[in-house]
């Protein structure tokens, strides 16, 4: 199993301490992470410019938002009422971990009897969900929410698949309205790929089946898996 890194922190350290990572694990299919986080304090200071930061590494299990059967037949999503928090607050171009409005919003979702969220941005556009992002497809072209996500790599790959492939794709505003109305809609994420939406908020989006450009990017994303110039090696012991 390989996997690809293209995170422009990543340098030539780190790329050698995730194939390790790996290796160490044993995993075949692995969910590879690193962390920084700010620390503690050693003197319990309430500074936190005080604080030891920390650098962690990890591979697990390879986890999907979506499981075999979603996968198969597209997820079904609620849009939340809980607005992500806003980029003044917090930034969302970092994975900060600072979830609490997306796990409301996972809640609300099982009230309502879905599989997973969408939240709103602070404009009352489409933003994300936990852990992933979102593309809609109409006539054959694709957007993505451009302000309030996080610019996840997964996200970037779909623009670079698309690229190699003469797709149009755009980051621009995405309304409710527009999504509810999408030919097709899917998600992306480290944690299972590229992941179909067929249901939201009860309604099929389309004829409620997984589409076409959908799936040809799902194929392509895990062909690329075996592909040397989109994937590093791992040497297990
Ligand atoms: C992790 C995450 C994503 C997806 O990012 P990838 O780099 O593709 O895994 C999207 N949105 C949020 C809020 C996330 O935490």
């Amino acid at each position: 199993m390989t996997g690809r890194w293209g995170c422009a922190v990543v340098n030539d350290r780190y790329r050698r301490i995730f194939p390790y990572c790996v290796a160490l694990s044993g995993h075949r299919a692995a969910y590879v992470e690193m962390l920084c986080t700010r620390g503690a304090s050693p003197t319990f200071s309430r500074d936190p410019r005080d604080a030891v930061n920390r650098f962690m590494a990890f591979a697990v299990a390879f986890g999907s938002v979506a499981n075999a059967e979603q996968l198969q037949r597209g997820l079904h999503v609620a849009i939340s009422d809980k607005v992500r928090i806003p980029p003044a607050s917090i930034d969302p171009t970092i994975k900060n971990y600072h979830w609490l409005d997306l796990v409301r919003g996972l809640y609300d979702a099982y009230d309502r009897g879905a599989e997973t969220a969408l939240l709103l941005d602070f404009n009352g556009n489409v933003a994300e969900g936990p852990g992933f992002n979102v593309f809609c497809v109409d006539d054959g072209k694709l957007s993505t929410p451009a302000v309030g996500v996080l610019p996840g790599i997964t996200r970037r790959t779909v623009f670079d698949l698309c690229a190699e492939k003469g797709l149009a794709v755009a980051a621009a505003d995405v309304s409710v309205a527009a999504l509810r109305q999408s030919d097709e809609v899917f998600i992306t994420s480290t944690a299972g790929g590229i992941m179909p939406v067929t249901m939201i908020d009860g309604v099929p989006v389309a004829d409620g089946k997984v589409g076409a450009i959908t799936r040809r990017l799902m194929a392509i994303y895990w062909q690329k898996h075996e592909d040397p110039a989109w994937s590093s090696p791992v040497r297990y012991p």
